[in-house]
């Protein structure tokens, strides 16, 4: 399967080469050059059918022939080697909890399966790859995670100093081996820059820089697998399906958009987002004016200008029509997504977290004009990764989950650093 750069369509690599730079030359977003729908037989059985067939089946075409069946199904295995449990939170409305992987947010599934998809991709050369990523605090973990002891990979994770949590700074700067945790003297849009700079920087080429974020298409399209799981178990329902998806860079819906041109039937899909609301006025004037982006309480999600949305309308080949009838997108404020925490555990006894509740928002404002439906939300990470809002919120005390219990006690190892230079002399080093 080759891709094209959305900057320019006549630049086509291969699946190894777009994973294996992340981003074009020219700084545009990868895309497959043909998209073709299952067959209306594996919809039709689909319920028969494990997680990791299912897998397979949406992925194959995208991969091609550059991982061989075995090895892909292999990958894949140990991608999806944990829970995708759908909860219902109340009649028709249903919670896909995300987080029962290794660092307990959804990020674990794409960047175990970019991981071990670059391993393959190295396993006979000597070259190495650097993985460069900043976090404003999910990614960095599920990457560290993913891609620990990975051979040919060294990663670098760039994280805003005292901005992260203290759970989501040990899960980056405890693991060590191939993985370097750089505590910068910024907030999350320093580090930002300073990956985008390092892109472009020439005496940085040899490193074979790539990126990890959803615009790596290795770590964008698996999103779609988990979209599969929830129908697989709401088809019996029988009624059109509302997705609901938090959104931050837009990689989840734009995973979900897709598999819906795989031929998954999804009636509608919502784009929630906190204040961060550059898609939702898009959608009411029709002009898209990225701003900087605003800190909330769900700060997965402050991105100002977000990167995969360039991808939703090259799906919708910029037909604003046809895109509307299928899309909403709204945005909801702090105080809105707290209040929503404590009504949901107060009606049903679900702890959601502030991503969650933003979702669950999007879905019943959206559900008003389906009644019919039957709605779900993504439920990106656990509530302990944002207990210092969850827990007085709701007045509760969360147990601590195993996985991050073992990192809780280990020792913080990061490089300080103020300053571009400061991180190129240590990427030259
Ligand atoms: C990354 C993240 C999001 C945003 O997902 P996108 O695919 O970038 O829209 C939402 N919630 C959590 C907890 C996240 O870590």
């Amino acid at each position: 399967m080759n891709y094209y750069s959305l900057n320019n369509k006549t630049h086509k690599v291969s699946f190894e080469e777009a994973v294996i730079q992340g981003l074009a030359p020219d700084r545009g977003l990868y895309f497959p050059e043909t998209i073709t729908p299952l067959s209306p037989a594996f919809f039709e059985t689909i319920e028969t059918i494990s997680h990791e067939e299912i897998a397979f089946e949406a992925i194959k075409q995208f991969v091609g022939s550059e991982i061989p069946e075995a090895e892909l199904k292999q990958i894949l295995k140990e991608t999806l080697s944990f829970d995708f449990p759908l909860v219902k939170v109340e009649e028709n409305v249903f919670s896909l909890e995300l987080f029962h992987g290794p660092t307990m947010a959804f990020k674990d599934v794409g960047a175990r399966f970019m991981s071990r998809c670059l391993a393959y991709f190295n396993r006979n050369k000597n070259q190495k790859n650097t993985v460069l990523v900043a976090t404003s605090g999910d990614t960095g973990g599920a990457v560290a995670s993913g891609f620990l002891g990975v051979k040919g990979v060294e990663v670098v994770i760039l994280y805003p100093s005292g901005k992260v949590s203290d759970i989501q700074e040990r899960q980056l700067t405890t693991l060590g081996q191939n993985i370097t945790a750089l505590e910068v003297d910024g907030v999350f849009d320093d580090c930002q820059d300073m990956v985008k700079k390092a892109f472009l920087d020439e005496d940085l080429k040899y490193k074979n820089l790539t990126s990890a974020n959803s615009i790596n298409i290795a770590r964008w399209l698996p999103q779609m697998f988990y979209i599969f799981f929830a129908y697989r178990e709401l088809k019996k329902h029988n009624k059109p399906i509302i997705l609901s998806c938090p959104s931050g860079n837009f990689g989840n819906i734009c995973a979900g958009i897709m598999a819906k041109r795989l031929g998954l039937p999804i009636a509608h899909f919502v784009a929630s987002t906190n204040a961060n609301d550059t898609v939702p006025r898009f959608l009411e004037k029709g002009n898209y004016e990225p701003k900087p982006s605003i800190a909330t309480i769900s700060n997965a999600m402050d991105v100002g200008n977000p990167s995969n949305f360039i991808r939703i309308q090259e799906l919708y080949d910029n037909d604003l029509a046809a895109f509307q009838k299928d899309f909403s997108s709204y945005s909801f404020t702090d105080a809105e997504t707290e209040a929503t925490l404590k009504t949901i555990y107060k009606n049903t006894n679900y702890i959601a977290e502030p991503h969650g509740a933003v979702g669950y928002l999007g879905l019943k404002k959206e559900m008003q004009q389906h009644p019919n439906a039957v709605g779900v939300f993504l439920e990106t990470a656990h509530p302990i990764k944002f207990l210092d809002i969850v827990e007085p919120a709701l007045n509760i005390k969360l147990p601590i989950p195993t996985q991050i219990e073992s990192v809780l006690h280990q020792e913080k190892v990061s490089i300080k650093i103020k300053s571009y230079e400061e991180m190129k002399n240590y990427l030259l080093k």
